[in-house]
């Protein structure tokens, strides 16, 4: 079965990119873990973020977001002494102020699901110029998404990270026009495809 040739590692990139990678998520939870793994990300290869993921799951309760934003000092201590655990205490402080950010999205807007979705007004979105080698590692949508998120005050997610974050989701199918998943996500409901 062909895939995209980044994930082909026979582990926990293949397992990701062929039970997550590109799905359409519409579940608050699973939106902050992904936020949060892409804020870990930052300067780092995906497949350390991969491999640790148990941990850092184990150090943000699960990315409760609702506990997260209640995390003190005593919680940032703890998250820097877990073994194993990505130490930088940027991120970490980033990620339980995102906490925060994320639910005053959630009292504005109901869910942060609806306010992330209608930046591509709910469409799923195919680009055809990626299939033919033109990859892209941000665009519009996602330097509105970042110009806004940044006003509210969420740190680590730049334009450049949250088109993977979008990538990781669904928003944007970019599976490579080989992979077995390309064709299965443009049965999405409200596929957008763009020139
Ligand atoms: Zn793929």
């Amino acid at each position: 079965m062909n895939k995209c040739l980044w994930c082909q590692d026979g582990g926990l990139m293949e397992k990701y990119h062929d039970e997550e990678w590109g799905n359409v998520v519409h579940d608050d939870y699973k939106h902050f873990e992904y936020l949060s793994l892409e804020a870990m990300q930052c300067g780092l290869s995906w497949n350390i973020v991969i491999k640790k993921r148990k941990v850092i799951q184990e150090c943000f309760a699960n990315f409760d977001y609702n506990k997260v934003a209640l995390f003190n000092e005593n919680d940032i201590q703890r998250i820097l002494n877990t073994p194993n655990m990505i130490k930088s205490i940027g991120k970490i402080k980033g990620i339980i102020n995102n906490a925060q950010c994320f639910l005053k999205i959630i009292q504005e807007f109901g869910s942060f699901d609806k306010y992330f979705w209608s930046f591509s007004n709910n469409h799923v979105m195919v680009y055809l110029n990626h299939q033919k080698g033109l990859w892209e590692t941000h665009n519009d949508i996602s330097d509105k998404l970042s110009y806004d998120m940044k006003k509210r005050s969420f740190k680590y997610l730049g334009s450049v990270t949250l088109y993977s974050y979008m990538q990781a989701c669904g928003m944007i199918n970019d599976h490579e026009l080989s992979c077995y998943k390309y064709p299965i996500l443009l049965n999405e409901k409200n596929v957008k495809v763009v020139d």
